[in-house]
């Protein structure tokens, strides 16, 4: 990393597009100070700035002295700051024109624009948060339920990053070990206890390795969450479940990462897990359901899906429509719903075992069956309750790959502890491990890395 000083002062609009009653403009660099004195004016003409404390003025175009907007300002002096750098807030209406062009005075005095993560980016590079605090920071942005807020939050804390640190550290003192009976190759005496080297592996990196690589599958879901289809002939109560749902589990509603922030998706919030839901019927009207079944969008979705419910009407008897609509998309998770409970049942069970059987009865209308439907749902996309802990860290994709790394490297240097081969070569595969942890929590990491995760960011944050 670059000192601090050698950097150039960054600016940007941190609040979301759109009007609201504030909107902040972030600064943060050597400069930042000066920048923020050539357009604002206090109230009090001769104040000097006290660090983190806000200021009441104006702000103006220093060449002519117009005033633009009203504002509060506070100067934030190196290193308490988000970023380690010296940094300035203005707060101005939310209005975009206003922020905009409090923004162009800024950047014509000689700030560079932000690029998406860079404030953060500078945090991570001037120290104050390690790798998987930064990458906390865009789950925290984009989570889609309380759940998964509660998670980044844990991992902002340094959760994860406190567990690799540690498997790290064990590592550390393994690989002197190894070093120390490197030197003294001719002694007769073998100076490292293997036995006792192999259950420090083990204990201390190897089972929280693996413990961390089963929950990254909890991160996941987490964080994309699951897609689930409603499939049935039309009305069997598919748009009424999905309804009755969505009132009842609504999720945040948050933009998608990675895309603009106006592509907004809904989610219902299911046990922690944003379910996303989609009526297969609401791709298109007009047609009938099992010609709508031939759409690609309809395909699409029930192709991609992690569990079909496949909804039944248990008020009438099954038609061959059903059963050909059960066979289209049976090859896929599935879930049957007999709905309309609520009504005298004609469906008979005994001999459609094949749809009927392990099916939930509900009533989309009087809600009954929903809670057991809902852990159904759960269970199924989580792979059953045993599976899914309650806390702890869940690592996102990249940092699982380089945990599955760390522990190929690592059960290399286990057997080759085993089968005794030599030092010099365990060490080898040791470091390997080291290396692929380091990259983690951004001790061992590449510039191409860093753009890849920074560049998933929003501008301003
Ligand atoms: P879709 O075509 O599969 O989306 O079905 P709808 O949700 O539009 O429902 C079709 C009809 O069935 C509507 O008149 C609903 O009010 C009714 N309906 C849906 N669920 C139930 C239920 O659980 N019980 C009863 N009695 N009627 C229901
Ligand atoms: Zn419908």
């Amino acid at each position: 990393p670059q000192p601090a000083n050698d950097r150039t002062t960054i600016a940007a609009i941190s609040t979301p597009p759109g009007a609201g009653g504030i909107g902040i403009i972030r600064i943060s660099g050597p400069q930042a100070l000066t920048m923020m004195q050539q357009v604002f004016r206090p109230a009090d003409r001769h104040c000097s700035y006290t660090s983190h404390r806000l200021y009441y003025g104006k702000i103006v175009e220093p060449s002519s002295e117009r005033f633009l907007d009203e504002v509060l300002a506070v100067y934030m002096a190196a290193p308490r700051t988000y970023t380690r750098e010296d940094v300035v807030e203005i707060h101005a209406h939310g209005g975009h024109l206003v922020l905009q062009s409090i923004l162009e005075l800024l950047l014509a005095g000689g700030a560079h624009l932000a690029q998406p993560g860079e404030f953060t980016k500078r945090a991570f590079l001037n120290g104050r948060i390690d790798l998987t605090r930064a990458e906390a920071v865009i789950d925290i942005l984009s989570a889609r339920t309380r759940k998964g807020v509660d998670l980044a939050l844990e991992q902002m804390s340094g959760t994860l990053y406190r567990c690799v640190d540690a498997m790290r550290t064990s590592l550390v003192r393994l690989r002197a070990l190894l070093e120390v009976a490197i030197d003294f190759p001719e002694e007769d005496v073998e100076i490292i206890d293997r036995p006792a080297l192999l259950e420090q592996l083990e204990d201390d990196v190897l089972q929280p390795l693996h413990s961390l690589i089963t929950s990254s599958t909890q991160g996941r879901l987490l964080r994309e969450g699951a897609l689930v289809v409603i499939v049935g002939l039309p009305n069997v109560g598919k748009s009424s479940l999905l309804n009755t749902l969505l009132q009842q589990e609504r999720a945040l509603v948050t933009p998608v990462p990675g895309t603009t922030r106006d592509t907004i998706e809904e989610y219902v919030d299911i046990g922690g897990l944003p379910i996303k839901l989609v009526d297969t019927a609401g791709i298109r009207d007009d047609a009938g359901e099992i010609e709508r079944l031939g759409i690609e969008r309809a395909r699409n979705s029930i192709n991609r899906s992690d569990l079909v419910l496949f909804v039944i009407d248990g008020s009438r008897e099954l038609t061959v429509e059903d059963r050909n609509l059960f066979q289209a998309v049976c090859h896929k998770p599935l879930l049957t719903v007999i709905n309309k409970s609520d009504l005298p049942q004609r469906l008979d069970r005994d001999s459609e075992t094949t749809i009927c059987d392990n099916g939930l009865t509900i009533s989309a209308l009087n809600h009954d069956g929903l809670a057991a439907l809902k852990q159904q749902i759960f269970e199924r996309i989580t792979g059953g309750r045993e599976q899914w802990q309650e806390e702890g860290c869940a690592p996102n994709l990249r940092q699982d790959i380089a945990l599955q790394q760390a522990q190929r490297s690592l059960l290399l240097v286990r057997q080759g502890l085993e089968d005794g081969v030599s030092n010099d070569l365990i060490a080898i595969d040791l470091l390997d491990g080291l290396n692929h942890l380091g990259e983690i929590v951004g001790e061992t990491t590449t510039e191409d890395m860093l753009d890849v995760i920074f560049n998933q960011f929003c501008l301003g944050k």
